[in-house]
């Protein structure tokens, strides 16, 4: 058998929640066969086992049906998103795509999830994301640090507030930036905030 490798999927961040269409789970299962392994992970990705030789290919052919495609492992996970219940627009469905475009799939130290609520009343729980932001009213608040897994578990911090939508990619991709170069082998977000301070974030994003 030939060489397998590991490919992230998921619906199209939308009104609804992660939605995936009849069409779309038809094609996942048509393309991988009886055999595959597909696992639904916590961030709301289902992770599949795809052959290296066809990889591209199947890559393709998931993009024609919708479906978005991102690296598994370490890296920054595809922006997990409430359901946009108060509607596209005012809970922020196209400042949460733009998001998501601009800060999924980058390599990172550890594993980094990334949250947005389009109200205060935080259905996503982006208090227990690495980074969660919660869209108040025409702006936006950015906390740092949750960390639920383990039994040391921590709630996000508010980090900044009043943020426009224009900051937000920005000071997202200042925020992911710095915990590349700095944290020490594999340390955890949360620890990592502990360790520089949020005072000192705050200057790096702000
Ligand atoms: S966070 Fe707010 S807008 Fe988003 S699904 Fe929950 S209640 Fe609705």
């Amino acid at each position: 058998m030939g060489e397998k490798t590991k490919i992230a999927v998921a619906p199209e961040i939308q009104v609804g929640g992660s939605l995936f269409s009849p069409e779309q789970l038809a094609k996942i299962g048509t393309i991988l066969g009886a055999d595959a392994k597909i696992e639904m992970t916590p961030f709301k990705q289902l992770y599949v086992e795809v052959p290296l030789d066809r990889r591209d290919a199947i890559v393709e052919q998931f993009k024609l049906v919708g479906l978005e495609v991102y690296p598994p492992g370490s890296t920054t996970k595809s922006l997990i998103a409430c359901h946009f219940c108060k509607g596209a627009e005012e809970a922020g469905l196209d400042t949460a795509r733009i998001l998501n475009q601009a800060i999924a799939g980058i390599e990172t130290p550890t594993p980094l999830k990334i949250g947005y609520a389009g109200c205060a009343l935080g259905t996503s729980e982006p208090l227990l994301k690495d980074i969660g932001v919660v869209k108040m009213r025409n702006t936006f608040d950015i906390y740092v640090g949750g960390e639920p897994k383990g039994l040391k578990t921590s709630i996000a911090k508010l980090l900044l507030t009043g943020l426009t939508e224009d900051r937000l990619v920005p000071v997202i991709k200042a925020l992911v930036d710095f915990y590349k170069e700095n944290a020490k082998g594999k340390e955890k977000f949360n620890k990592f905030i502990d360790r520089i301070t949020l005072d000192h974030l705050k200057q790096i994003a702000g």
